[in-house]
């Protein structure tokens, strides 16, 4: 028990082969139609919270935007 020992070696090709899918992808972005950011297709906008051509969630004000809050 707790013994460990490597059975097969996996040669550098085939361990490379392996790995060929491990890459990660780049998150699909479109443009915003309405403020125009950057943002995640079929995502409701970060910058905007706008969705299908509606707002759909409340954005608040962060640092950044032109509030004299803090
Ligand atoms: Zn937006």
């Amino acid at each position: 028990m707790g013994a460990i020992a490597q059975q097969n070696r996996v040669s550098k090709t085939r361990k490379r082969k392996r790995r060929s899918h491990h890459a990660l992808k780049k998150p699909a972005l479109i443009a915003c139609p309405e403020c125009g950011e950057m943002v995640r297709s079929h995502v409701v906008c970060p910058h905007c919270g706008y969705y299908n051509k509606k707002q759909v969630k409340e954005i608040k004000a962060k640092a950044g935007a032109a509030d004299g809050d803090k």
